[in-house]
């Protein structure tokens, strides 16, 4: 049950932001891939760029928590739900825009709203390299921004121009080289809604990127754990290491806290085998965390990310 915010009187001033759609007490488990978590106390989704910076000040003025869900694929949602908005921008930003550039390759202007299958797809479709990084990965743009996504191929960093986000109530473009991108991480300015971003696509050659796409997609239906809800790796990779390499030396394949299980396929993930809680799934990585430092030295770092309230 989420515990209401304080004060109600955000609630009021939401409802006056025109091109805002708000639902209260929206289920968020059928919204992440892990399918655990309870309820948001709101659901907001702003339709315009004027609509997303009116939403950041009334939340900001009123002190109400926020955070943006995107394709909810990479969260752990707490099973107490989310107090505050939870903001969703698939509906206003799902644009994919494209600017053909006159020395080859394009220009493209990509919503965080929009899918990261529609991008790769489109990309290939318009024999456009770069984008095929993102192959395989689900989610927005948004959270593929904010988590700098992608795989042995590469980053999604490697094509982005500059995001635009609101920032302090207010939207600007944040240049690539400001964005702080790292290893499975950004680090833009507190409390940023990413609006979405400019990608730089290079001219490719279309039957080795659907080959690339496709070589990338049957791999990880070989090695991944697909059939059971999870959020991809659950650990980062350590410097030098592979963390579900670790994690399989360390003996915690097959491990369980409930209905979570560490999957016996890829030890970094970990599934939901059916109605596990999302404080099953915590404890259960903090108990491999606990134990593969335990055992080799090495202490793993979440990658997934926490939403919500979670016992220490
Ligand atoms: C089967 C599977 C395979 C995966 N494989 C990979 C992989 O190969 N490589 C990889 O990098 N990842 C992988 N992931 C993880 C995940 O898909 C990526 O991290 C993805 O980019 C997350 O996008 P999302 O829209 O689902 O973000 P969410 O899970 O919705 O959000 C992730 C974080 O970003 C924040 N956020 C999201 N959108 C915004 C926004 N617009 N503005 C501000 N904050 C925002 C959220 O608050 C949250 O903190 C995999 C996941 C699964 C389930």
């Amino acid at each position: 049950v989420v515990e209401h915010t304080a004060h109600k009187g955000w609630q009021e001033a939401l409802a006056h932001v025109p091109d805002v759609a708000v639902v209260w007490e929206k289920p968020l488990a059928p919204l992440t891939s892990m399918r655990v978590g309870g309820p948001a106390e709101a659901w907001v989704s702003p339709q315009t760029v004027q609509a997303a910076e009116r939403v950041w000040c009334v939340l900001q003025e009123h002190q109400v928590p926020w955070c943006v869900l995107g394709g909810g694929t990479n969260v752990v949602v707490s099973d107490a739900g989310l107090r505050g908005a939870v903001i969703d921008l698939s509906r206003g930003f799902g644009y994919l825009e494209e600017t053909p550039l006159p020395e080859g390759g394009a220009l493209w202007n990509v919503g965080a709203g929009c899918g990261t299958g529609r991008v790769v797809r489109r990309a290939v479709d318009k024999g456009l390299a770069g984008a095929e990084v993102l192959a395989g990965v689900p989610g927005s743009m948004g959270g593929a921004l904010i988590m700098n996504a992608g795989g042995h191929e590469g980053e999604i960093k490697s094509v982005v121009k500059q995001v635009q986000a609101v920032v302090q109530g207010q939207c600007m473009w944040i240049q690539n080289a400001q964005a702080g991108f790292a290893y499975r991480s950004s680090a833009f300015p507190e409390k940023s809604m990413v609006l979405g971003a400019h990608l730089l696509l290079r001219p490719g050659d279309k039957p080795l990127l659907a080959q690339a796409v496709k070589e990338s997609q049957e791999r990880r239906r070989r090695t991944q754990p697909l059939t059971f809800p999870n959020a991809g790796s659950f650990f980062k990779n350590p410097p030098g290491h592979a963390a579900g390499r670790l994690i399989e030396l360390s003996g915690c394949k097959g491990w369980q806290e409930g209905a979570a299980e560490v999957s016996v396929l890829h030890a970094n993930f970990i599934v939901n085998k059916g109605g596990a809680l999302a404080s099953d799934i915590v404890r259960l990585a903090r108990r491999v965390r606990d134990h593969v430092h335990a055992h080799t030295g090495v202490l793993l770092q979440f990658e997934v990310k926490l939403l919500g309230d979670f016992h220490p």
